[in-house]
């Protein structure tokens, strides 16, 4: 039998260890080689272009000859400002890239003995990084459709007498959520959040090639879908596939999110659900990729990332 791709020793070319033996500098370079590799590695000014840069013999910045703008590896990005050592940085997307059902702040905030506050939002930094990937893509091919609630969670009252029937809208929080995905077979994943799923068919619709083969449950407003693409149903109080139709790739998704939910951040709110859902479904468009190569990725979708409008400065604002 052949081994699990995840036990093989092809999965695994990452070592924190090294990672946290690195110096300051070697972790600067790192960046800086992955920020840069188009060409070759070597820095250019990230206002003008310009190559000809100044060094420094005491700081870490270069100076650009052309327009005189200062920077450093990490200016630009959405670790710009940081207070944190690259070092520390680098070691987190690390630790961040061997989470498979993703890392809680908590536990990061321990790993990196560093504030709960940093921690979370360093992980929200590089959750947004990894979801602007998929920003304005479509899906094309054979492509499974499939919603997921999560949160709104309303707990039953202790005595019988008192509890309420939580089917009713006026007994629920508001607070529940739907994450849709659309995952092409054999190719990528893609999610967002809606209110229900049948407000989420129009979104679902436009970002689906036309032409694609659409396979959807047996849910009464993916009728509209016929109009549009070929459509398959699987009826699943039936069936999970009978051999025309399935929406199992969409469903191992939804398995891998309600496990990150429950087994690692037990709560996640309405608020940030697109972060986390962007987050796994980046690690299930990755899972056959080495986690060395998932780190290298993982840096460089937050070295090419501008500066976060969310999350920079975020609890001098909330605070
Ligand atoms: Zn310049």
């Amino acid at each position: 039998m052949s081994q699990h791709f995840l036990l093989s020793a092809k999965a695994r070319t990452l070592s924190l260890a090294s990672v946290a033996r690195m110096t300051d500098e070697e972790a600067r370079e790192t960046f800086q080689r992955i920020r840069w590799a188009d060409n070759g590695g070597e820095p250019f000014c990230p206002k003008c272009a310009c190559t000809a840069l100044y060094t420094y013999k005491t700081r870490n910045l270069w100076k650009c000859k052309g327009c005189d703008h200062q920077f450093s590896v990490t200016s630009g990005t959405i670790f710009a400002s940081r207070k944190m050592p690259v070092r520390d940085i680098l070691l987190a997307i690390a630790i961040f890239t061997n989470g498979a059902k993703g890392h809680s702040a908590l536990q990061l905030s321990r790993d990196l003995n560093c504030q709960y506050k940093s921690a979370y939002v360093l992980a929200h930094k590089i959750r947004e990084a990894l979801g602007a990937g998929d920003k304005n893509a479509t899906v094309s091919g054979e492509v499974e459709v499939d919603g997921c609630y999560v949160g709104g969670y309303v707990k039953p009252a202790n005595f019988k007498e008192n509890r309420r029937d939580r089917r009713l809208a006026s007994n629920q929080t508001g607070k529940r959520r739907v994450v849709i995905v659309m995952r092409e077979r054999g190719g990528k994943t893609l999610t967002f959040v809606s209110k229900t799923e049948d407000t989420s068919v129009a979104t679902v619709a436009n970002r689906i090639a036309p032409g694609s083969i659409v396979h959807a449950d047996e849910a009464s407003h993916w009728d509209i879908l016929h109009s549009r693409f070929d459509t398959k149903r699987i009826n699943h109080t039936l069936a999970y596939s009978d051999g025309q139709s399935c929406t199992n790739m969409a469903e191992s998704f939804f398995s891998r999110l309600r496990r990150a939910e429950a087994g690692i951040h037990h709560r996640i709110s309405g608020q940030y659900l697109a972060a986390y859902a962007a987050e796994m479904d980046w690690r299930e468009d990755n899972r056959r990729a080495s986690n060395g190569a998932q780190f290298n990725m993982m840096i460089a979708a937050t070295m090419a990332h501008p500066v976060s409008r969310n999350w920079k400065g975020y609890w001098q604002r909330a605070a």
